[in-house]
């Protein structure tokens, strides 16, 4: 091993300002893009390695005792550390290299304090709510949300006395008011939790509404400010970034666009220091780590996550364009630049910055068994649920994703029986439009 190698990781860890986390060249601030390859790593950890290795190990040694019982003050919220510092290497059920360098990572591409990475989009949004939320407080949220989300809320959080309430997501700011009053008098709200874009529909939540309600609501009612969170895991962070437009905490499932190649689990809540420290000791609490191994390849996908991205809106906008000038059948399309709504399009290009590359287009008048007919002869999109990955995948909400969810519920959320859903990956634009026709042709056979 090099001289170098041999300074330990605990004391290298104590360095101010370490040339590791640089954002500038001179008075210039690097877009998060250029950073993707070297924040958060310092190469002389591992003997000048380019790439973090793989930190295989559960537990770190301590260079003292009494740096032990100093790390474990700080890891137990009993101490702050010093500033400048991060809390010291302790054991991996709490921190390791490889899953602090992502969380740099993701709090710089978010703009936020700090980050909490879990071992699934589901295990962040728990550690989320179990860490903020206590029995008798109320969480308002909007509908439609990932399923297993709305399942968290009704069937598991219920369970602990956490109680909710359920918005639209196209409510207006009477609305949105009313039901705050409405929520209030089950209990103290203590969080708004919103999806934006909504997953299948490509809703939009207003935020700018969300934030100056939430304020008149504070005044009138002298209480404590509700936490906002919202689940970006659709746009985000290349198209809509959450906490620069006034939300506390952005969530993400990282099993989508950010691992981005469909071959791993994960995800995160960022957000600031005093609301994630106690989101991490939840983590650590109920064992919701993710793995270095993961944690690894989730930094080696974020290097290529906004030009994956880019590619990807390009290629899916050139697919909506086919399929609203589809010469076979009637079909409306649930992409952002299909919408004609002035208002969503005001709140759209104030909130983001592009579609994405996940939407959904509804056939009109069709039987389920010709939508199978459709999806059956598709050979390029693969019929899988998921979305964000490098291959196209197609899926059918109300026999899938939403078949738990009673027709009439689902129909009000707008997931009806001719709703298909697309997550276009990173194949060529004209051979997704090639399988699209042939699938197209043979099904609905109006040629
Ligand atoms: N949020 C959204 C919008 C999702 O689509 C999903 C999963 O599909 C999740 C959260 C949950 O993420 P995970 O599957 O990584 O637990």
């Amino acid at each position: 091993m090099s001289e170098r190698a041999t300074e330990s990781h605990q004391s290298r860890r104590k360095k101010k300002k370490p040339a590791y986390k640089k954002r500038r060249i001179g008075d210039q601030i690097l877009k998060p893009e250029s950073l993707m390859m070297s924040y958060g790593y310092d190469p002389s950890w591992s003997e000048g390695s380019v790439k973090p290795p793989v930190f295989l190990t559960s537990t770190f040694i301590f260079d003292t005792a009494e740096q032990g019982e100093e790390h474990f003050n700080v890891m137990a919220g009993r101490s702050k550390p010093p500033e400048g510092e991060t809390g010291g290497l302790i054991y991996s059920r709490f921190n390791h290299p490889n899953v602090e360098i992502i969380e740099d990572r993701l709090a710089l591409i978010e703009d936020a304090d700090m980050a909490c990475v879990c071992a699934s989009g589901m295990g962040a949004i728990s550690a989320m709510f179990f860490a903020l939320c206590k029995p008798g407080d109320v969480v308002v949220y909007n509908a439609p949300l990932y399923g297993g989300t709305t399942t968290l809320i009704s069937k598991v959080l219920s369970k602990f006395g956490i109680k909710s309430y359920q918005i639209g997501s196209q409510c207006s700011g009477d609305d949105f008011s009313r039901a705050l009053d409405e929520a209030a008098e089950l209990g103290p709200i203590k969080m708004v939790y919103v999806e934006t874009p909504t997953n299948p529909t490509n809703d939009i939540v207003n935020f700018e509404m969300i934030r100056q309600i939430l304020d008149q609501f504070v005044k009138d009612n002298n209480c404590m400010r509700p936490i906002t969170a919202c689940d970006n895991t659709m746009l985000g962070p290349v198209f809509q970034t959450i906490i620069p437009q006034g939300i506390d905490l952005a969530v993400y499932s990282l099993t989508k666009y950010i691992g981005g190649h469909s071959d791993l689990v994960a995800g995160v809540v960022c957000g600031r220091e005093e609301l994630i420290t106690p989101i991490r000791s939840t983590r650590g609490a109920m064992g919701l780590n993710l793995d270095p191994h993961t944690s690894w390849m989730i930094s080696r996908s974020m290097e290529t996550l906004t030009i994956r991205m880019e590619r990807a809106a390009n290629t899916g906008r050139k697919v909506a364009a086919w399929l609203a000038d589809n010469p076979y059948v009637d079909v409306d399309i649930l992409h952002p630049d299909y919408m004609d709504c002035p208002d969503y399009q005001a709140i759209y290009k104030r909130q983001c910055s592009g579609p994405g590359s996940t939407f959904s287009f509804v056939v009109k008048d069709q039987s389920r068994g010709t939508i199978f007919n459709f999806l059956n002869s598709l050979e390029l999109f693969k019929l899988a649920v998921s979305l964000g990955g490098t291959e196209s995948l197609i899926c059918h909400p109300a026999s899938t994703t939403h078949s738990g969810v009673p027709v009439d519920v689902r129909d009000a959320a707008g997931v009806t029986e001719g709703l298909i859903r697309l997550s276009i990956g990173l194949e060529h634009p004209d051979d997704l439009i090639l399988d699209l026709d042939q699938a197209f042709s043979h099904a609905f056979k109006q040629a």
